[in-house]
Order: structure tokens, then sequence, then C-alpha cells
């Protein structure tokens, strides 16, 4: 089907972009900054692929495996709210697109992971258990979202209303490629409108 082309922009995206801005390549192999949040849109024909890559502490608060029912809970709500690409994302009616898949993904460590910790009940240990988070360093979560638009030369702009259910994200670095070309901007919650 389409998942090939897409698959190709998306691996163009990838590599254009590393070999035109340095400072791009280095936030692909080094731990991520809280508060912000990359998406990056390929456009081929009438699809479009959208891919967010966002800290766990934008989503969820903490970059651990849920401990707590809170936790546990905090991380339902938010795989909730990221499988409903609909409302992460405006698109212009005109455009006329429909959602084709969505799929969310994180790296948060299991529970298995942290077996060893569930022994050790003790409150002195809380401070070893910080020792080890950082050890495994951060956790991302990941969002992609294939879209077929039939009036795709109508599309032109997205809103991210992503800045209203994350409030802890304090900007978006969006690079996208379309046939238009090349485009990047950074997104704040005050200005969450993306043109390309
Ligand atoms: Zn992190």
């Amino acid at each position: 089907m389409h998942t090939h082309k897409l698959r190709a922009a998306s691996w163009l995206l990838a590599s254009t972009a590393i070999c035109s801005s340095p400072s791009w390549a280095n936030t692909q192999h080094e731990a991520h900054v809280h508060g912000q949040v990359e998406l990056n849109i390929a456009q081929d024909g009438n699809d479009l692929l959208l891919e967010i890559t966002a800290p766990a502490s934008d989503v969820l608060g903490f970059e651990h495996a849920p401990k707590t029912e809170a936790e546990q809970q905090a991380l339902n709500t938010a795989l909730q709210q990221l499988n409903q690409a609909a409302s992460l994302f405006s698109l212009p009616a005109e455009a006329r697109c429909s959602l084709q898949d969505n799929h969310v993904t994180h790296t948060l460590p299991s529970h298995s992971d942290d077996e060893h910790e569930d022994h050790d009940e003790h409150e002195h240990e809380h401070e070893h258990e910080h020792e080890h988070e950082d050890h495994h360093g951060h956790a991302e979560f990941s969002v992609q979202s294939v879209y077929r638009c039939e009036q795709i030369q109508q599309l032109g702009q997205l809103t991210l209303n992503w800045f209203s259910y994350f409030p802890a994200t304090e900007n978006i670095q969006v690079q996208a490629i379309s046939d238009k070309g090349q485009t990047a901007a950074t997104l704040k919650a005050a200005q969450p409108l993306f043109r390309f």
C-alpha cells in the first residue's frame, strides 16, 4: 500500500535533516530535553505522516515504570489521549484528511526491570531509587499518525493541540517535508499553528 512510500518519506526526512542540521542530528543520539517535543511531518502524494516524539516527563511527569496506582492511572490516561490523533492535531477541513493509522509507543522501563527494587521497601532506599532511575536514563513517547487527504493541496497548515493536553511542554520543534519543500519551525502554546 502506501506504507512503503511513507517509510521512504520518513527516511528521507531523517536523512536530509541530519545532513542539513548538525544540531538536529545530535538530538537523535543524545538525551532529550524536558519540555521539548519533536514533530516530523512527511507528505507524499495524498499521504501525510505525522510523527511526534516527546519526553515521558512531558507526558506523565516521570520517566520510570509506574510504581503507584496514580502513576499507572496517569499512564493509562496519557495512552488514551495519544491514541486520539484527531484531538492532537487540527487539520484544515477542506483538505479532507482521514486518519488511516495511529500508533503509540513508549520506552518506559517495564515492571520486571525494576523487580529487584520492589523488594526494597525500606524508607532509606529512596535515595538509591533515584540513582537507579538515572541509570535507566530517559524515556520517550512516540506517536505516528498516518492520514490520507483527498485535497492535500488545501492542507498548508496544521494546529497542534498538544499544549492543552501536556502543559509541561514548552516548545515543539517541527520539521516538514512536502511537495513544497522543507520547512521548520518552533511552536509554543501561544502559537501552535504550523504552516508548510
Ligand atoms: Zn527525560
